[in-house]
């Protein structure tokens, strides 16, 4: 299937990609000055933050190591439990690390929680979190996200590395899914 056909599965748009460039540039900018000579370790969590972790360090002029992490939350479809499995753990040792965790979007924030403590159990220097965006349903857990993208709408979305089903991680903007798609 082309891409331009997956354009009628989606409803609106949320953040073109020119929106989310000009953002990163801002968060890129941040995250120079708050971390100038540390070394810093750049986290990723598979797959959603792909797309956010190859924009984001690439305009970091701060030098960063980057490792990913592969976790599955057990929930009710849509919904994360906050009960979680790592699937792929980190290859490297957090010791004395400053770790900054690269997130496509908080939710609930339930994963989130259970993967800052599990960091933070491994002896770093200190754990933060990025995210590329963040939903109003953040606030009910108390979790600090340092550096957020956007503050969106309670909407499910796709695109930027955020799947349905797997399919529009690819698309470079960030939108809601037509009602059709999820009736088929
Ligand atoms: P949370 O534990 O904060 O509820 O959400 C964890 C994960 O659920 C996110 O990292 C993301 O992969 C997925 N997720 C949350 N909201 C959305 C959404 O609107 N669209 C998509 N595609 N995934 C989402
Ligand atoms: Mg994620
Ligand atoms: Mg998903």
């Amino acid at each position: 299937m082309d891409l331009s056909d997956i354009g009628n599965d989606i409803d609106h748009v949320l953040l073109t990609e020119e929106q989310i460039g000009a953002r990163l540039d801002e968060m890129a900018a941040q995250i120079d000055a708050d971390y100038a000579g540390k070394d810093l370790l750049l986290v990723g969590v598979l797959k959603g933050a792909v797309m956010v972790m190859a924009d984001l360090s690439r305009r970091l002029h701060t030098a960063a190591t980057m490792d990913w992490m592969a976790v599955s939350s057990y929930g009710s479809g849509t919904k994360s439990s906050g009960v979680v499995r790592i699937l792929k753990d980190l290859d490297t040792d957090l010791t004395d690390r400053h770790v900054l965790i690269v997130e496509d979007i908080v939710d609930s924030g339930l994963t989130l929680s259970w993967l800052l403590s599990n960091l933070r159990s491994r002896g770093p220097a200190s754990v933060e979190i990025a995210a590329a965006m963040r939903k109003p349903d953040a606030v009910k857990v108390d979790i600090d996200v340092r550096y957020v993208g956007f503050d969106i709408p309670n909407e499910f979305v796709v695109g930027y590395g955020l799947d349905y089903a797997e399919k529009y991680r690819n698309l470079p903007f960030v939108g809601t899914l037509a009602p059709h798609v999820y009736e088929r």
